[in-house]
């Protein structure tokens, strides 16, 4: 079912999770461990993220260098359709410009019709490791706008090939990433809103946010998109902080602040425990916040860390 339908169909917030796939050589065991204990509270989709091939520099026998790609972690397809099939439930794959030319995300998106699966989130993607800033693949595209170009043709029947014969429509419901703290390469947040304007005129049907721990910037973000004439669902994403190290981490990776009254008590504990039990209730608050305000949906990156989303689940839903 398209996320847009189960948000219409709702009298009251949903629930969602997101999964990372995990690192190659574990199997989809790996996925059911991390989901089966956040099931009791019946989520009503989960998001499988996307991450793409790195490319390394390998010493051959005769001292040259060989460029090669290395994939660090199995499909997000295969493991959407995994979780469809063992859970009964929506699956949304993230997709992403990066590392894809426009052909071999056709054939992704016929796969991913060909499964059941309604719904994609469209992406761009970050840089390559070994990039400055984020470089297309050749014959692939620069903006996450060109690729919801792309899912959105499909679902009007065009395909790359225009002598393609009974090519069929898809029925993708399309999400967007948005940013309540901005983007960081957008010179300011009303420049970033624009563009997400744009892609929301260009067919995408709800946006997903990148993870805040001050709901007053989720207020007021929501508050500019409607000002902007946004008026898509607009679903919030969370994530615990459970260490230190995050302080850092999280804002030098996402892009985002860390409320002082948050880093303050957690700078305070002692050990990881003691930074998860502050990380858990202030999650806690966050949500019983954002549920009371009416947003649509809860949702929760559990990245490694489903107990901690457990506890905060439970007090929710
Ligand atoms: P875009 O919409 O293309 O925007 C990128 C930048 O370009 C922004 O600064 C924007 O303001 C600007 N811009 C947009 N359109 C134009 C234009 N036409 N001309 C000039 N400038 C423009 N990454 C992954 O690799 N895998 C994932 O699974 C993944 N999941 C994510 C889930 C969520 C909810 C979020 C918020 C992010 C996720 N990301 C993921 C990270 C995302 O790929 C990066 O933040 C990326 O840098 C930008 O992606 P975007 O789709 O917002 O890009």
């Amino acid at each position: 079912m398209k996320i847009t339908e189960h948000i219409s169909q709702a009298s009251s917030t949903l629930l969602s999770y997101e999964i990372l796939p995990p690192l190659k050589g574990k199997t989809i065991q790996s996925i059911y461990d991390h989901l089966d204990p956040l099931m009791d509270f019946n989520p009503s989709w989960i998001n499988v993220t996307y991450h793409r091939s790195e490319t390394m520099f390998k010493k051959k026998l005769d001292s040259t260098f060989e460029k090669v790609e290395v994939r660090k972690r199995p499909g997000t397809v295969g493991i959407c359709a995994a979780i469809m099939n063992h859970y009964k439930i929506d699956a949304v794959p993230h997709f992403i410009c990066g590392g894809f030319n426009m052909r071999e995300t056709e054939d992704a998106l016929i796969d991913l019709n060909f499964l059941g699966i309604d719904n994609v989130l469209v992406l761009r993607g970050d840089a390559a490791k070994n990039e400055a800033s984020f470089e297309p693949e050749p014959g692939g595209h620069k903006y996450a706008i060109e690729l919801q170009r792309q899912v959105v043709n499909l679902n009007n029947g065009v395909y790359i090939d225009t002598d393609i014969q009974n090519g069929g429509k898809t029925n993708f419901c399309v999400g967007t990433a948005g940013y309540p703290e901005k983007h960081f390469e957008a010179p300011n947040l009303e420049i970033d809103l624009q563009y997400t304007k744009d892609k929301i005129d260009a067919g995408a049907d709800f946006i997903m946010t990148q993870m805040f721990f001050d709901n007053k910037k989720f207020f007021e973000y929501v508050a500019a998109c409607k000002q902007a004439g946004i008026n898509v669902p607009i679903i919030p994403g969370l994530k615990p902080i459970t260490n230190k190290k995050q302080l850092s981490v999280l804002p030098r990776i996402f892009h985002v602040d860390i409320p002082t009254e948050l880093s303050t008590a957690i700078m305070k504990c002692k050990t990881d425990e003691e930074c998860e039990i502050v990380g858990t209730e202030w999650l806690v608050q966050q949500s019983k916040e954002l549920k009371a305000a009416g947003v649509p949906v809860l949702h929760y990156y559990t990245l490694g860390k489903p107990k901690v989303i457990r506890n905060v689940v439970k007090e929710i839903f």
